[in-house]
């Protein structure tokens, strides 16, 4: 089955009139999907029957099915279980924040890149997911999170039910952040962008796209040269590359000289700022020397003319993972030695890991639970 939401206004022109329709239904099939974003065909009721049968017959509409929602208490997190037409399944999480709500988006089924504290790469790659799979977890947790579902069978809590933070009921920001490595499904990746920044349809603004990566070059290149204000997250980890390769595999591959002069490139071409994500690993990355190397390394950026900024994360402890989350102490001391030394640090909020819906938390265990 081909995949509807895969279509923009030109495709579906052509669909039509394949099809043998009149050309003005593509505008209407266009703002069914991508405007109004329903998702059955029995919504579009302003299409022959004949048609929607047609439709229905030949394109998938939305290949996600909401198996699981599970909200945070305090009702801000809401992380979603999602089965895919083969039968896998991801994880995706809605966020609230006070400057409007996020959702973190899953690119692949699994991860190959085997960093040692995150869950979702345990299993290894099981496939890429397409952008139609990626646009849809926005659009279905849209449509759960700000519409009274018709068939609200989850296992929501009572009285859990969420208004958007601006009022208006939408979300505000996209983070390629869950399960997966982006830049090892570019493509598809980026064909889930465009739809969902096309001006026509659910034109959400570049600038509120986030897209982190492990570090390969060549995907952080190829963005650089996009023509969009995306924003580029970096999974750091490591003030050196020996430290790096004991966490992260891809830095046996591409040593850190290598990404930040791709950085360095992305950051001339787009004039966005790269965050580099730091998460707090007891024992391994949290040391004064880990700190003061840090500091040289951001140093040596800036005089290349690139503003850093480091986002620290305390760890999140995965069951099957040997690592431990560093001591407040710890990490309240290696903020302090960034901030003396005035590199721009914040630590990242909290949100979502009683639900294990933090980052690194995602994985496809629930899987082996239901077999
Ligand atoms: N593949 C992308 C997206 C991964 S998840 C990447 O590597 O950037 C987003 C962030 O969470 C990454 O920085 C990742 O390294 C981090 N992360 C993974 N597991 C974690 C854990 N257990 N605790 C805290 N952060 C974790």
């Amino acid at each position: 089955m081909k995949r509807l939401r895969e279509y923009n206004k030109p495709m579906l022109e052509d669909l039509v009139i394949n099809m043998g329709e009149k050309p003005f239904r593509a505008k209407q099939l266009y703002e069914w999907v991508h405007v109004k974003r329903v998702s059955t065909y029995e919504q579009m009721s302003n299409l022959p029957a004949g048609f929607r049968e047609k439709l229905a017959s030949e394109y998938v509409l939305d290949p996600l099915t909401v198996l699981k929602k599970q909200q945070a208490a305090d009702g801000s997190t809401a992380k979603f279980l999602f089965e895919l037409p083969d039968g896998e399944t991801i994880e995706s999480v809605w966020m609230r924040y006070k400057h409007g709500d996020s959702v973190c988006v899953s690119s692949q089924v699994g991860c190959r890149m085997g960093c040692s504290f995150c869950a979702s790469t345990m299993d290894g790659l099981v496939r890429n997911l397409t952008p139609d799979e990626m646009l849809s977890q926005v659009y279905d947790i849209e449509r759960e999170q700000y519409q009274k579902s018709p068939n609200a069978d989850r296992d929501e809590q009572p009285g859990s039910e969420v208004k958007a933070a601006d009022g208006k009921g939408h979300i505000n920001s996209i983070i390629i952040m869950g399960m997966g490595e982006p830049f090892d499904n570019y493509d598809n990746v980026m064909g889930f962008v465009r739809l969902l920044t096309d001006e026509n349809g659910r034109n959400l603004s570049a600038r509120h796209v986030t897209i982190s990566t492990c570090g390969l070059p060549d995907g952080i290149l190829r963005l650089a040269d996009e023509g969009l204000p995306i924003t580029l997250a970096l999974s750091l980890h490591a003030p050196n590359d020996e430290i790096r390769r004991r966490i992260m595999p891809v830095a046996k591959a591409y040593p850190m000289e290598d990404v930040f002069n791709a950085c360095l490139v992305f950051f001339k071409k787009t004039g966005r700022r790269v965050t580099f994500e730091y998460s707090m690993i007891k024992g391994v990355n949290d040391s004064e020397e880990c700190a003061g190397e840090l500091v040289d390394r951001c140093k040596k950026l800036q005089k290349n003319g690139m503003p850093t900024h480091i986002n620290l994360i305390p760890l999140n402890e995965v069951k099957e993972r040997e690592h431990a989350r560093s001591a407040d102490k710890d990490i309240q001391r290696f903020q302090k030695i960034l901030e003396k030394n005035r590199i721009n640090v914040t630590i990242r909020r909290e949100m979502g890991s009683e639900i294990d819906a933090a980052c690194g938390q995602l994985s496809r265990k629930h899987k082996n639970m239901r077999r």
